[in-house]
């Protein structure tokens, strides 16, 4: 068997809301686990968490954990008895796999039983080690860092800190909207979403029959993609040709997409309402393109209460596209479909609206 350790930073400063949002990791990460057909005892230890795994199934466990927002950071290492001997015996046979040639011992001793402090393991542990495998010992930077964690009455040695994703644990936050349209931007926006602890229910809009069914498939097929990290499925497919005949038929061309999008924010309310989501969000990045000017987001929000979450508002395309090669939804992204809003799109779209406020009028 193999201990996977996993740290979590910035719930831990969450004082007396701190066991709701444990509780939401572990819920994440029981499920992302049972979806695998794998154990579910995820145990609490002082302030980390702990599983026992099989060796077979390390690559699944690494994928799940290293895509769990709420992670800081994880290993897997080896249990063992709170006995120096035996730290020492895994630590040498660790370290002995490297090939580093300086090294240094980290412990931390949350289990104040053990008879030994943590400097005194550090002395201990690398004095074995020096003379089973004659490193050095460097105290900064060395090639090689091995850790000791002393947690109820028990220990675990590991060489590797893997990075997870940050962040805050899914639905945390509550649950939001997410406007998703395909392309390479709102998968972006509803990851970022996600990190600070929204779960994202999906809703797209579509033109089909006018246009082919590709956009919904890729649309189901992103959020299979970010499921990785949202552990979420649920999306919402609301046809559209019907309203945007309505705007082509008695709106100035300039405003159809001013138009769409109004009445695209007030569908999503209105779910938002029924799935009990507090807010809404889109992949608009200011400036982006004609539609996404600051005074065309104005005319957006207008129609709405809810707060809309724009998380790319300051993200390049250039950012945005990295962004989206990281978490895997490029490729998808960029397949070929037809934009519900190109179909009747205006040939100089409007990009000063001054709807709202003739509204106000
Ligand atoms: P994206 O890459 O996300 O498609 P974009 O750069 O193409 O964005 P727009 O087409 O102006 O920009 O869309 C801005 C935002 O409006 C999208 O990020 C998305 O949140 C929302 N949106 C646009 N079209 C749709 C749609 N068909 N269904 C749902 N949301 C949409
Ligand atoms: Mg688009």
């Amino acid at each position: 068997m193999l201990s996977l350790i996993i740290h979590y930073d910035e719930i831990g400063l969450k004082g007396g809301n701190r066991l709701f949002f444990e509780k939401k990791l572990v819920e994440t990460l029981k499920a992302k686990a049972a979806r695998h057909g794998l154990s579910k005892n995820i145990r609490r230890l002082y302030g980390r968490y702990y599983v026992e795994i099989k060796p077979e199934n390390q690559t699944t466990w690494e994928q799940i954990v290293s895509s769990t927002f709420g992670v800081s950071n994880f290993s897997i290492g080896l249990p063992c008895k709170q006995d120096i001997a035996e730290i020492s015996q895994i630590a040498i046979t660790l370290l002995g796999k490297e090939s580093g040639e300086t090294f240094r011992i980290e412990t931390k001793r949350s289990d104040k039983n053990f008879a030994l402090k943590s400097q005194q393991i550090n002395e201990q542990v690398g004095h074995a080690v020096i003379m089973a495998l004659h490193k050095k010992v460097k105290l900064k930077n060395p090639d090689m860092t091995c850790y000791v964690e002393i947690v109820d009455g028990r220990a675990f040695v590991y060489t590797k800190k893997i990075s997870g994703p940050g962040g805050l644990p899914i639905g945390s936050s509550g649950t939001a909207i997410v406007l998703a349209s395909g392309g390479i931007d709102s998968p972006v926006a509803a990851w970022y979403a996600a990190k600070r602890g929204l779960r994202p229910i999906f809703l797209h809009f579509h033109s089909y029959p006018y246009t082919t069914d590709a956009s919904i498939e890729k649309v189901t097929q992103l959020i299979k993609i970010l499921a990785t990290y949202t552990n979420e499925y649920t999306v919402y497919m609301c046809p559209f040709v019907d309203i945007q005949k309505h705007i082509v038929m008695h709106a100035p061309e300039a405003y159809r997409i001013i138009l769409y999008r109004r009445c695209m924010i007030r569908i999503a309310e209105k779910l938002a309402w029924k799935r009990k989501a507090k807010a809404l969000v889109t992949g608009e990045s200011l400036g982006q393109v004609a539609s996404q000017t600051i005074d065309n987001m104005r005319s957006i929000s207008a129609v709405t209460t809810l707060p809309i979450i724009r998380p790319l508002i300051g993200f390049d395309k250039k950012e945005i596209i990295e962004k989206a090669k990281k978490i895997n939804t490029f490729e998808t992204a960029i397949l070929p479909h037809d934009d519900c809003c190109t179909v009747f799109m205006p040939k100089k779209p409007e990009t000063y609206s001054k709807l709202e406020i003739e509204e106000e009028k």
